[in-house]
């Protein structure tokens, strides 16, 4: 059943929007530190950071980076409270 002229409309909005928030590897490993902090900070996914989140859903390696920073960053917090 072909598209309807609404509906291949619609489909064209959400794939521009998908290519909007989606970053290569360079731009998230720019953020991931940023997002890191906040995921830690338990504060919410800040508007520039969601696309960070949904780059690390996708991609392996760049995820990869933020699980060692993650790490490095709450052994950093262990071993200096200075809050
Ligand atoms: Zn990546």
């Amino acid at each position: 059943m072909p598209l309807s002229p609404t509906e291949l409309a619609k489909l064209l909005e959400l794939l521009a929007q998908t290519q909007n928030h989606e970053l290569n590897c360079e731009q998230c490993l720019a953020l991931v530190a940023e997002f890191a902090e906040s995921q830690l900070a338990g504060q919410s996914v800040a508007a520039n950071l969601q696309a960070v989140q949904q780059h690390l859903a996708v991609c392996g390696e760049c995820r990869e980076e933020y699980e060692a920073l993650r790490e490095a960053l709450i052994s950093m917090r262990e071993n200096g409270p200075d809050e």
